[in-house]
């Protein structure tokens, strides 16, 4: 039989399968089951009207046959089938529009090796085309030969395609006794590398259906093996029964058919999806939120999104993030799908599922990526929506979802230069005293008259926070703070910037403005008097202290650390000890603050002025204490002991 040469375009397509681009093979069955899929929906659909198909609904069915020994895979469906021509015409040629976007990004002879190294997008662009589908070709990727029988409704005879590759086809009039078509792969020898054979393993077969295939709204059927338990004639020597074990195969429906999301609010209950999701997750806890959308529009699409309550940790494969998964009328397309919804939304699970995103690649890319971001951006607004709702029914709940991920909103306000920072603002809650915390609009609306700003105060656990002796004087006033208790709590204030106006102040470093005019000008004066004991406070403290000065905001503590210009002592914590080593060298300008109302300064003051060792002494004691109370760590605790039991 004379061979048909394939279309330039399909065979280059066909090229690429064969010499499996793609790293995931396995969807080659996706596509196939999707194929068999259609044909029925056609039958289907004509049967609706015309009742001498003599076919039911339930009648319809898609099989999956493995054949070891043959080596085969047979995909059989009883759908509407193909005649010579179409078989022809369908499987010679891919589908234009596609076509397009693939020659675009594939030029001629070119390897894909060398396609990745000199041009990252169109290597980018082929990933992307493996996640959207290949359709029929992709038999090719686990095939060295593919067989088609197929019987078109209507027709007396059937026809028989067969291709081994790139070299071309043959086609040819066949028996077949009902309509339909089989799709019979023949699976390629293992190699060192891959071992095909598992494709015709059952637990295999059934594993890609479940993932790709599970809502395939026909019957995906196949016999599967298992161990069946039945009673003995003979009975154990006690009488009891005994029982035996014996292998029975069975024709299984293998997929489940009806996705939940596509059922009406009326049909499904919110619990019902809820278990759903346990049951996908292997969550044991009840999501914190559940976003169901059914928009018809520009784009159509059905959404099913839930925020877990807590960080789901798989032991396994230590994969504990979020993830969407985008379906196209319940076939699968790309199981974690990140262009929908941003990093900071992450933590969502769920499915989104749009008749509208094509399952191959009969479009261009582009417009995928469109539609993608409509329905992306809504989706955000709808989680944003629950989170808020969630904020103000159910704090508690709402609390324990931030502990998780909180960080991903803060990490999302400081991204791109702040560009998201307005649409999360309103998610974010800081503590504002040892059990509670609120949102930035809590905190405005709080606010008496008098106070001008928010004030904040920094440190790297509440307890130490709440302890800043900063913060007295602010409290002294009535007003409340917000206790920052994360590296990153400090940039996320930096990139909001302000509050309703009102802008953030750290209590430790800014400048409150507590401080009139005159008091501002004694101090000043006060510290010029003062100068000769502060320089010698400077010489006999520990070293890294760039200045020391007196200070009206320490209320009832004798000194305190603070620093000067942009790098707190947090950031130099966090720097110290954290993931970049470019930084690690980072210290902040430390500032010694003396209270020049506690007995402390009056001591040493006496001491400067009767006993020079002793002050000294003193003042290295106090910028010791200054430091513990911001949190530096105490270097030399003997010589520090000593110092202090001297003074006895
Ligand atoms: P697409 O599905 O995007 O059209 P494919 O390469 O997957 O691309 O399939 C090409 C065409 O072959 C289908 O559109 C369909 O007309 C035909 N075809 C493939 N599989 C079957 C099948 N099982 N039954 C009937 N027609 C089929």
């Amino acid at each position: 039989m004379a061979k048909k040469q394939f279309k330039a375009e399909s065979k280059r397509l066909l090229d690429l399968m064969i010499n499996s681009i793609y790293t995931n093979k396995e969807i080659f069955l996706r596509e196939i089951i999707s194929n068999a899929s259609d044909a029925i929906d056609k039958l289907c659909y004509m049967s609706l009207t015309d009742d001498s198909i003599g076919m039911n609904r339930s009648d319809f069915r898609i099989d999956i046959i493995p054949d070891k020994t043959a080596r085969t895979l047979t995909i059989r469906d009883n759908g509407i089938g193909m005649t010579m021509a179409e078989a022809e015409q369908n499987l010679g040629v891919i589908a234009k529009s596609g076509s397009f976007a693939f020659r675009n990004e594939m030029t001629a002879g070119q390897t894909v090796e060398e396609n990745e190294d000199s041009d990252r997008n169109g290597a980018e662009d082929l990933s992307i085309i493996g996640q959207f589908g290949v359709g029929f070709y992709s038999a090719f990727m686990v095939s060295d030969e593919v067989t088609v029988i197929s019987r078109k409704y209507g027709e007396a005879e059937g026809v028989r395609w067969n291709s081994k590759g790139a070299d071309g086809y043959t086609v040819a009039p066949c028996e077949r006794e009902t309509v339909g078509t089989d799709v019979i792969m023949h699976i390629k020898p293992d190699t060192d590398e891959e071992i095909f054979g598992t494709y015709l393993e059952v637990w295999k077969i059934k594993a890609l259906v479940r993932k790709y295939s599970d809502y395939v709204r026909w019957p995906i059927r196949m016999d599967v093996e298992h161990q069946e338990r039945f009673e003995s004639e003979e009975k154990n020597d006690d009488g009891s029964p005994r029982y035996e074990y014996k292998m029975v195969t069975e024709n299984e429906t293998i997929n489940s058919m009806v996705p939940i999301w596509q059922r009406s609010k009326s049909e499904v209950t919110d619990d019902d999806c809820i278990a759903w999701y346990k049951e996908k997750n292997r969550d044991r806890k009840d999501p914190c939120a559940l976003v169901r959308v059914n928009a018809e529009g520009a784009v159509s699409y059905r959404a099913m999104l839930f925020v877990p309550g807590e960080q789901n940790e798989n032991v396994f494969t230590g994969d504990n993030k979020g993830g969407i998964t985008l379906y196209s009328n319940g076939v699968m397309i790309m199981e974690k799908c990140d262009k929908l919804v941003h990093e900071y939304f992450g933590f969502v699970k769920g499915v989104v599922d749009s008749p509208d995103l094509s399952l191959n690649i009969s479009r261009e890319l582009l417009q995928h990526d469109r539609q993608l971001r409509i329905i992306g951006q809504n989706l955000e607004k709808r989680i944003k929506g629950e989170l808020e709702k969630l904020m103000r029914d159910d704090r508690p709940k709402y609390e324990a979802f931030y502990k998780n991920f909180g960080i991903d909103l803060k990490a999302g306000v400081c991204d791109e230069y702040g560009r998201y920072k307005d649409f999360l603002r309103d998610l974010l809650i800081f503590w504002t005293s040892e059990d509670k915390q609120i949102t930035l609009k809590e905190y405005v609306a709080n606010m008496p008259e008098s106070q001008k700003a928010i004030y904040y105060a920094s440190s790297d656990s509440l307890k130490h926070a709440l302890a800043l002796p900063q913060c007295e004087e602010v409290r002294r006033r009535g007003y409340e703070l917000l206790y920052l208790t994360h590296p990153v709590d400090e940039a996320v204030l930096q990139s909001l910037m302000e509050q309703d106006g009102k802008r953030f102040l750290n209590v430790v470093t800014d400048d409150l403005g507590f401080e009139t005019e005159e008091e501002k000008k004694a101090a000043e004066e006060r510290d010029i008097e003062n100068r000769e004991l502060l320089d010698f406070v400077k010489e006999n403290a520990v070293e890294g202290i760039s200045r020391v000065k007196l200070s009206n905001r320490l209320a009832s503590r004798p000194c305190a650390m603070t620093t000067e210009g942009n790098i707190t002592l947090e950031m130099e914590r966090y720097f110290r000890y954290g993931p970049s080593e470019q930084y690690r060298d980072l210290r902040a300008t430390r500032v010694l603050e003396l209270n020049p109302e506690h007995p402390a300064f009056a001591a040493l003051r006496e001491a400067y002025e009767n006993d020079r060792e002793k002050a000294g002494k003193l003042a290295k004691i106090l910028s010791v204490l200054a430091g513990i109370s911001a949190g530096d760590e105490l270097e030399n605790a003997a010589e520090f002991t000593d110092l202090v039991a001297e003074l006895f």
